[in-house]
């Protein structure tokens, strides 16, 4: 074990060019290079791919990859090229001479790691051709995709069971993001997994700052956040419907930001075209819905925003875990509202789904809103669903800047009260814009016409502005203590347990939004940004707008290199290297060599290229 160790250690110094494994990874290369099956759960990012490429290279024969997302499978072929390594793909891109053309060398015996599509696997040429190939190990990807209830659930998968039927004394390792126990169980059933060993890493996302704040004008929120935080930076805008997406990406690019929409309405072309740019350019913002993501795998995303209420955590999780996978600082940023709360629950409520449906969702909507509003630590709360436990991170808005909490009694007692003396008055009920203007005391032509100011209600909530009325409505909506009637205009009723506050039985501890004009922002600002202000201030300013002018340069040139050879340009070297070379600036190959993520090929390719970009 330990020459095998050693011998998988300089395999990752040599071809990755990175000094260590992450935890975990020496244990699982190690095993599966000795030829061990494994089941490997690890976080977005967490560096699953070495875990199989690395013993592939150790061991005699072709690796096989399974994979079911063919953007993903070209971009780590890419990658794998660049690093000097013998892969390719099998999949429906190729027109079949090229294919006969991969098949050739894979039989001759010229290929490290042959990455396919399960479907192209499973048929009968698939089958012929890996019975003639020596083969060091399949690795089954996205293995969660057994699961048939899952979200990503493919017929094929099942089939792969067929993999330890053929070939026994291959080892096969399965790997996921997915966390749930019942899917782990799922794998290993399917894919006759039981005598694998497990590999079950947190999943926590320590690179990742969480950032959720009461929304007012989500695009300039969003604006705001982008131009003042992460300008000139990769990232991802969530909404939730198309013409919001294509609004929200047109006022960015209104505003200077080179930003493009995508959605399921654009014909496969356009979004083939559209995920092309996102990938092999530097600095673009994508606006979305969720139908953009699975299998980005872009590792210098910085920024995962959120401007609609995504529906459940398991969502959230996986969509903000797209940022920061290099595992340099990345925020999840989101703003919600109370509107937000009051349209999914209505999507929900109206849905023709079945009965147990509904709860499930209704369940997972409370657990979403449950993190929007807790005053905990952010990430304690999402690791904690997932079953995990944690110590407060120091790394989210809460931690880092504890949210001031109130009694909410008086205030929801107040606002309650004048739901239902509006009701009582009139004969039937109002919405929130009524409800707050009469607790404002407000007089408006409806609350005029109604006679509303003469109820008791009216201004005794004179103390806070709207849209703090609004977050203590919201709050009672999360904790079901009013109801919205989705059914009549969206007014609002009091519910079965309003009762509990309007008599004092039950005491509320609120969260407390800030006063409009005082919202500012949350948390430290990321390493980059601290960095670019401080150029500015600090005695060593020279040297480090020096820094900056290499980083900017060095990117630059590998945009040439990414567009010469039509990759992505993250495959040719991380941000992060390219970060450590402006830092350091070496003068000489060897010390070119000690950058992480430079190994010899790239050494041998770009070292002189690279040199010289830092010399001028
Ligand atoms: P996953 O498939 O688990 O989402 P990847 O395998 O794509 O993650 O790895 C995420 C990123 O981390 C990649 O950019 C990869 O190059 C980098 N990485 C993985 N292992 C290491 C390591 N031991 N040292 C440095 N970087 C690593
Ligand atoms: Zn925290």
């Amino acid at each position: 074990m330990a020459d095998l160790l050693s011998r998988a250690t300089r395999i990752l110094r040599d071809v990755f060019g990175y000094p260590d494994f992450r935890r975990d990874q020496a244990d699982i290369v190690t095993h599966v290079a000795a030829g061990g099956d494994a089941l490997v759960l690890m976080p977005t990012g967490g560096g699953k791919s070495l875990c199989y490429q690395v013993p592939a290279l150790l061991r005699e024969g072709v690796g096989i990859v399974v994979s079911p997302l063919i953007a993903l499978m070209q971009d780590q072929v890419a990658a794998l090229k660049e690093a000097g390594v013998r892969a390719e793909f099998l999949n429906s891109t190729l027109d079949w001479r090229a294919a006969q053309a991969v098949e050739r060398r894979a039989c001759a015996g010229e290929l490290d790691l042959l990455y396919l599509a399960p479907e192209r696997l499973l048929t009968e040429r698939g089958l012929a051709l890996l019975d003639q190939l020596s083969i060091a190990l399949f690795a089954i990807d996205e293995a969660h995709c057994v699961s048939q209830w899952g979200h990503d659930f493919r017929q094929e998968y099942l089939q792969l069971a067929v993999l330890a039927e053929r070939y026994p004394s291959v080892p096969r390792i399965a790997l996921t993001a997915t966390a749930d126990a019942a899917t782990r169980r799922e794998i290993i059933e399917r894919l006759h997994l039981r005598k694998a060993r497990s590999f079950v890493q947190s999943f926590d996302r320590p690179n990742i700052r969480y950032r959720i704040s009461g929304k007012d004008s989500p695009r300039r929120q969003l604006l705001r956040f982008i131009r003042e935080e992460h300008a000139g930076e990769c990232g991802i805008v969530y909404a939730l419907s198309r013409k919001s997406v294509e609004e929200t990406a047109q006022m960015l690019v209104e505003n200077g930001i080179d930003a493009l929409a995508y959605h399921a309405g654009f014909s496969a072309a356009e979004r083939e075209a559209r995920q092309t740019r996102f990938l092999e350019e530097d600095g673009v913002v994508v606006v979305a819905t969720i139908a953009f993501g699975m299998g980005i795998d872009k590792a210098d995303v910085r920024f995962v925003t959120h401007i609609d209420l995504p529906r459940s955590l398991e969502g959230y999780y996986q969509e903000t875990g797209r940022a920061g996978r290099d595992g340099e600082p990345a925020e999840a940023w989101m703003v919600y509202g109370l509107a937000d709360v009051v349209q999914q629950r209505r999507f929900i409520e109206q849905s023709e789904a079945s009965e147990t449906h509904r709860r499930v969702a209704n369940a997972k909507l409370d657990a979403m809103l449950g993190l929007c509003e807790t005053v905990r630590c952010r990430r304690q709360y999402v690791l904690e669903y997932f079953g995990e436990a944690s110590a407060p991170c120091g790394n989210c808005d809460n931690c880092l800047e504890p949210p001031a909490q109130f009694d909410g009694t008086e205030a929801a007692q107040k606002l309650l009260s004048c739901i239902y003396r509006c009701e009582q008055a009139s004969g039937f009920a109002f919405g929130t814009q009524h409800i707050i203007a009469v607790l404002r005391g407000e007089r408006t032509d409806k609350v005029i016409e109604r006679g509303h100011e003469r109820l008791s209600t009216f201004g005794i909530g004179a103390d806070r502005d709207e849209s703090q009325w609004r977050a203590v409505l919201r709050q009672l909506l999360t904790m079901r203590l009013v109801a919205v009637d989705h059914e009549h205009w969206n007014v609002l009723r009091l519910t079965d347990t309003s009762r509990e506050v309007l008599t004092g039985a039950r005491r509320l501890i609120l969260r407390q939004e800030q006063a409009r004009k005082a919202t500012k922002k949350a948390g430290r600002k990321p390493e980059s940004r601290r960095r670019k202000e401080a150029d500015s201030r600090s005695p060593t300013a020279a040297a480090s707008s020096q820094e900056e002018s290499v980083f900017e340069a060095l990117r630059e040139w590998r945009r040439g290199i990414a567009r010469e050879h039509g990759v992505p340009a993250y495959t040719v070297l991380h941000d992060s290297s390219l970060r450590e070379i402006a830092s350091r600036r070496p003068q000489s190959i060897e010390s070119l060599a000690d950058v992480s993520g430079i190994g010899a090929t790239k050494l041998a390719r770009y070292g002189q290229a690279i040199i010289a970009v830092v010399r001028e």
